[in-house]
């Protein structure tokens, strides 16, 4: 039987030796009551990364940033964002369904936003147009292949929110691979952002969780909106004791991850019906396009990959997504290689 290559995505990642050994010795309580020294310490953790006061665990990442989006939101007002991002396409229309709040798209290259286009889709103050009331960042952008808005970019964005009085809210699941890629602090990174959402469970490896960080006034909302949102938890420091082993064990490696996505893109970007630039991939997350003409669809070629052991994403009809992350290791890749080589031909 041949080895599986599995690549479709980082939320596939088990727990490690160490999380399991944790999980089953943590201390727990009553989270609702406030009461569970695991979680708490996991919180407090979080927050001191982010230089925070406050940060609050919660079961996933779409309710972190569903519950960001209701605190920071009123029933019809408008959340402007990137077009592709996480919160407008893959969370079942949380916003509106939970909000009611509306999406204001903005289109972009590469996942960045542009402050020109932001500031023109944030809506006048005047009787008759929707009330802008969120600036959303997603960094890295997962949909636009992993990319990183850089600092410099960040810190525009975050001036622009300002001038309007708008709060910002950073869906930051991978923030820790968009810091690596650009050799900063993550706090850094998220700075000026009056919220922000990381995820335990992908690359970190832990296997539930997500953690919402900010100011004490907002995480204290935050805990109630949660609550509202059915994500109250018991005894869940049995989840939290593998966050903290996530957070310092896996957070200062997910740069081997980012690493090996950028060479097993210099592996595959010469064969004939892959459209990539090895230079575009910054983090753990590779996509390709399939060029025109090319004999075979995304789904086809996902199903052919999979026929010789390996799998990934297929994403509408052209695209294909690939991700790494720790128990992916360089021999993994040059069998991935091999296996596209060979399909390809
Ligand atoms: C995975 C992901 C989320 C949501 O996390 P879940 O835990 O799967 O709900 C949010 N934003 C981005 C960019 C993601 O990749």
């Amino acid at each position: 039987m041949k080895h599986l290559i599995d690549l479709r995505s980082d939320t596939l990642t088990q727990p490690t030796p160490a999380m399991r050994e944790a999980m089953a010795s943590a201390p727990v309580g009553d989270d609702v009551y406030g009461e569970d020294p695991t979680i708490n310490r996991l919180e407090e953790k979080a927050a001191g990364i982010f230089r925070r006061d406050a940060a609050l665990f919660l079961p996933s990442g779409t309710m972190a940033n569903q519950v960001a989006v209701h605190l920071h939101t009123r029933p019809g007002t408008e959340v402007v964002g990137e077009s592709r991002s996480h919160v407008f396409n893959f969370e079942m229309g949380a916003m509106a369904a939970l909000s009611g709040a509306l999406p204001r798209p903005v289109g972009s290259e590469s996942g960045i936003l542009d402050p020109g286009r932001v500031e023109a889709a944030i809506q006048p103050e005047v009787g008759y147009a929707t009330p802008t009331a969120l600036l959303l960042l997603e960094n890295s952008h997962n949909l636009a292949g992993g990319r990183v808005t850089p600092l410099e970019r960040m810190r525009e964005l975050v001036a622009l929110a300002r001038r309007h009085d708008l709060p910002v809210h950073l869906d930051g699941a991978r923030i820790f691979n968009a810091a690596a890629f650009l050799g900063i602090d993550a706090s850094e990174l998220a700075a000026g952002c009056d919220t922000l959402m990381f995820c335990l469970s992908k690359g970190l490896a832990a296997p539930v969780g997500s953690m919402l960080v900010g100011d004490r006034v907002s995480i204290d909302r935050a805990r109630r909106i949660r609550k509202l949102f059915g994500g109250g938890m018991r005894q869940a420091g049995i989840l939290a004791a593998a966050g903290l082993i996530a957070l310092e064990e896996m957070v200062p490696r997910v740069g081997e991850d980012n690493r090996r996505a950028r060479k097993l893109a210099k592996l595959i970007a010469d064969l004939e019906w892959i459209d990539l630039d090895p230079e575009e991939v910054e983090t753990n997350i590779l996509f390709f396009r399939i060029p025109e003409g090319a004999p075979f669809s995304a789904a086809e070629l996902k199903e052919k990959l999979k026929s010789e052991g390996l799998l990934v994403h297929a994403l509408g009809s052209d695209s294909i997504r690939i991700v790494i992350y720790y128990e992916i290791d360089d021999e993994d890749l040059d069998q991935a290689a091999e296996i596209l080589r060979r399909v390809m031909k």
